[in-house]
C-alpha cells in the first residue's frame, strides 16, 4: 500500500536506530499492507491533541484508545501509530510513535461507509494492545517530530506522485472527450483545456519537486502540491460529470464494498466525483495546508495558538 511504502518506510528508515532501521523497515514493509493510525474522533486537523494512551509496562507498551478514518485498516497487517505517553506535558511533547501489529487481539477494525457507498476506511478500537518497545520509532516524547516526517512524505506522495502526461483523472475525462463527440459542448471544451494545462503544470511541478527532494527529507512544499492536487481533482471530476450529462448524474452501484486498493481512474464518472470530495480532507485539509503554506513557505505571522504550553491533561475537551 502507499501508506507502507511511500510514507511509513521513509519514517522507519529515518527514526529506527541505525542498527535496526533497515531490519525494521524490511520486517514491516515486506508485509506491504500498512495503515496509518493517526486521526481520532477528537483529533484530526489538530492531531497533537490526540488521546490514545500508551503506558509503559517493562519492555512493552500497552495501548488503549480509538482511531478513525483509517484507510485500508481492514486489510492492513501493521500500522504506524501515534499515542500519548505523557499527558502531563504540552500536547506536542507527550507523544510517541510506534509500529503496531494489526493482528494483536486488542485491535478491533470496524467499517465506515463513505459517500461513495464503499467502506475504504474504518474506525479502529485499541484495547490493551501490546507493542514491544523495539517497535517504537524515535525517542519517547519525540512522536510529533516523527509524525511530521510521515505527514510531509504523505503530502508529497499524494500531491506530487510520478505520472505520465494524461495519467489519472485528466486522462479519463480527455478520453471521454475524444471518444464520445456527441457529448461535447463549446463551454466544456474551454474548461477541459484549462484543466488539462493545470494538470500538466502540476505534473511537471511535481517532477521538479521530487527531484529537489531526492537528496533529503521533504519540506512544506509538498503541502502546496497536495492542495493543488485536491482542487484540481475536484474541478476535473465536476467537469467529467457535466460532460456525461444525465448519465453522469445516475449513480448505479451503491453496494457496500471493502476495496483492497485505491483504483479511482478506472471507475465511472459518478464514483470519481464523489470519491474526490475526500481529497481536500485526507492527508490534511485544504484549510490546514493553506495555513502551512502561509506560515512555513510565505513566512506570514503564525495563527494565534493559546494551548501549546499547557499540559495536555489540562486542556478543555
Ligand atoms: C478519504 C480519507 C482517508 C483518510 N485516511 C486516513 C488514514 O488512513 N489515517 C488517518 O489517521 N486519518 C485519515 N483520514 C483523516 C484525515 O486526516 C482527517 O479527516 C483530517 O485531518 C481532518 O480532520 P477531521 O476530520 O477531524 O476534521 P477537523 O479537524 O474537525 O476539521 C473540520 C473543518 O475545520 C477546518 N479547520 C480545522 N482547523 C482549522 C484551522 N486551524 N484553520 C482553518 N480551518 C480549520 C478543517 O479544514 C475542516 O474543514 C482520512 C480522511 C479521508 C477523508
Amino acid at each position: 500500500s502507499a501508506t507502507a511504502t511511500a510514507w511509513a518506510a521513509p519514517t522507519i528508515l529515518r527514526f529506527a536506530p541505525t542498527s535496526r532501521s533497515s531490519a525494521t523497515c524490511r520486517r514491516w514493509t515486506r508485509r506491504r499492507s500498512g495503515c496509518q493510525l493517526f486521526s481520532e474522533p477528537g483529533a484530526g486537523s489538530d492531531l497533537a491533541t490526540l488521546a490514545t494512551r500508551a503506558v509503559r509496562d517493562g519492555d512493552e507498551w500497552i495501548v488503549d484508545g480509538q482511531k478513525v478514518w483509517t484507510t485500508m485498516a481492514h486489510v492492513a497487517r501493521w500500522a504506524i501509530l501515534v499515542a500519548r505517553t505523557d499527558p502531563s506535558l504540552p500536547k506536542h511533547q507527550g507523544l510517541s510513535y510506534f509500529v503496531c501489529d494489526m493482528t494483536d487481539p486488542g485491535v478491533d477494525v470496524r467499517p465506515l461507509r463513505q459517500i461513495t457507498g464503499e467502506a475504504e476506511f474504518n474506525e479502529v478500537f485499541l484495547s490493551g494492545v501490546r507493542i514491544p518497545d523495539t517497535d517504537r520509532l524515535g525517542a519517547v516524547g519525540e512522536g510529533w517530530k516523527v509524525a511530521t516526517t510521515t505527514l510531509m512524505n504523505e503530502r508529497v506522495t499524494i500531491g506530487a506522485h510520478a505520472a505520465e502526461r494524461e495519467d489519472g483523472l485528466i486522462g479519463a475525462v480527455t478520453k471521454t472527450w475524444r471518444e464520445r463527440p456527441e457529448l461535447r459542448t463549446p463551454g466544456l471544451h474551454d474548461r477541459l483545456l484549462r484543466l488539462w494545462v493545470d494538470a500538466e503544470a502540476l505534473r511537471l511541478t511535481a517532477e521538479r519537486l521530487r527531484q529537489g527532494l531526492a537528496a533529503g527529507q521533504p519540506g512544506p512544499e509538498g503541502s502546496a502540491a497536495k492542495l493543488t492536487f485536491a482542487t484540481l481533482n475536484q474541478a476535473i471530476t465536476g467537469l467529467d460529470v457535466e460532460l456525461h450529462g444525465e448519465e453522469g448524474l445516475s449513480y448505479k452501484d451503491w453496494t457496500m464494498r471493502r476495496p483492497k486498493d485505491a483504483d479511482w481512474a478506472s471507475r465511472d464518472a459518478g464514483f470519481r466525483y464523489l470519491r474526490m470530495k475526500g481529497n481536500s480532507i485526507e492527508g490534511g485539509t485544504s484549510e490546514i495546508l493553506r495555513n502551512i503554506i502561509a506560515d512555513r513557505i510565505m513566512q506570514l505571522p503564525k495563527e494565534p495558538r493559546g494551548d501549546v504550553d499547557i499540559p495536555w491533561k489540562d486542556l478543555p475537551r
